[in-house]
């Protein structure tokens, strides 16, 4: 075994603190990692809070892992040590089931295992940590430059989840795509969006923003506290990605899509949204979907497509110290745009 400092929460309520646990010895088909960088994800608050009532304790967050091959097993071909490598928001699937056979690990009908917070009660320990070790299947070839690696990190969860459903609802040339919220999630689908050449509005709540989200590559910005800015919206998008982490009115957004337009909600709150008014949809055939951070395959396929276009995160170093600060700064929607431990920080004795 492995002996690992982490970083963990061990209720919903107290700052995560430092946790010493074990990962496994690498097996023939496993990578081991020396974890150099993690991003910060809304879905890591909404875990070691217990916002999702789906909590393991202790709760070692962090799926947005990128690091160095410290080890290998005897079947691994893809990787020696030394390679960078990165890790996302899945650890392993059955592989058997129909989904998996697609190459879509995220919708496993039996349940994927999830980088932390495992699957049915078996607890995973995620990034937020000194080393980890995963299936060869699960691990990713990064193919940046190895001096932006701490950007790269974000791409593991917010560059998927967001490149995804652009790719399934096909945004591109001509197309019209809203972007809802400018936080982690938003300004990687503001930049993925426009390099895949599509016309981008971002909505923010933010008036501070603005400046950020042209340079980001919007081509247009709405206040979306501005009933004005928000009528003169309406029937103009094929397609609206709404990555918002709080209840919020759909219909404010569902009434901007044209006919058979799709709004696809990937920010996952707490509570409910109020639920739309059905004549919204009905009247011009829209639709309201959902989609879940993305395979392997499609995962590598963003990562290869990021390094061509020159695309990482806006990120805001910090080091673990900092996590639970970082967390309510993220509930402030105060995040440009995206926090990133460096691991190094975990080497720095600390008094606990
Ligand atoms: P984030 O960095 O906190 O960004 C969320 C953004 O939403 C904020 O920056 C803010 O943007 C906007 N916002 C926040 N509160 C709002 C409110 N009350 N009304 C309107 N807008 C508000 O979070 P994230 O890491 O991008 O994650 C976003 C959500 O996606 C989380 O719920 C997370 O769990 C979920 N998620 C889902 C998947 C999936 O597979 N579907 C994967 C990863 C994360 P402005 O300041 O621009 O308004
Ligand atoms: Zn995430």
């Amino acid at each position: 075994m492995i002996k690992t400092r982490g970083y963990a929460a061990h209720d919903p309520s107290s700052p995560l603190q430092p946790f010493d646990f074990e990962r496994r010895d690498p097996g023939p088909e496993d990578v081991g990692i020396e974890i150099l960088y993690c991003g910060v994800c809304h879905s890591d608050l909404h875990t070691a809070r217990n916002e999702w009532q789906n909590t393991l304790y202790p709760s070692v967050p962090g799926h947005e892992i990128v690091g160095r091959v410290v080890a290998v097993g005897e079947r691994v071909t893809r990787f020696k040590v030394g390679d960078l490598a990165g890790v996302g928001c899945m650890v392993d699937s059955c592989q058997q089931c129909p989904s998996c056979a697609e190459g879509l690990e995220q919708y496993c009908e039996n349940g994927f295992t999830g980088t932390y917070n495992g699957r049915g009660s078996e607890n995973t320990y995620g990034g937020y940590s000194q080393t980890i070790v995963v299936k060869e299947s699960f691990v990713l070839t990064i193919r940046h430059d190895a001096r932006q690696l701490a950007a790269v990190a974000p791409l593991l969860c917010a560059g998927i989840t967001t490149y995804s459903p652009l790719r399934h609802w096909q945004a591109g040339p001509g197309k019209q795509v809203g972007v809802v919220g400018l936080g982690g999630l938003g300004h990687m689908a503001v930049k993925i969006a426009h390099a895949m050449g599509a016309h981008v509005v971002l909505f923010t709540t933010s008036p501070d923003k603005q400046a950020d989200a042209h340079r980001l590559g919007a081509d247009e910005v709405v206040i979306s506290r501005d009933k004005q800015q928000m009528a003169a919206q309406r029937n103009r998008f094929d397609f609206i990605l709404n990555t918002v982490a709080a209840p919020h009115r759909l219909d404010d957004y569902l009434n901007l899509l044209k006919r058979d337009g799709t709004m696809t909600l990937v920010g996952a709150p707490a509570e409910p949204h109020p639920a739309p008014q059905v004549f919204n949809l009905i009247f011009k055939r829209r639709q309201l979907a959902g989609s879940l951070i993305g395979g392997i395959a499609e995962t590598q396929e963003m990562l290869d497509f990021c390094a061509e276009h020159g695309i990482v995160s806006d990120i805001e170093l910090i080091p673990i110290q900092a996590i639970n600060e970082a967390y309510e700064r993220m509930l402030k929607s105060d995040v440009k745009y995206r926090f990133v431990i460096d691991m190094a920080s975990l080497r720095v004795p600390t008094a606990t």
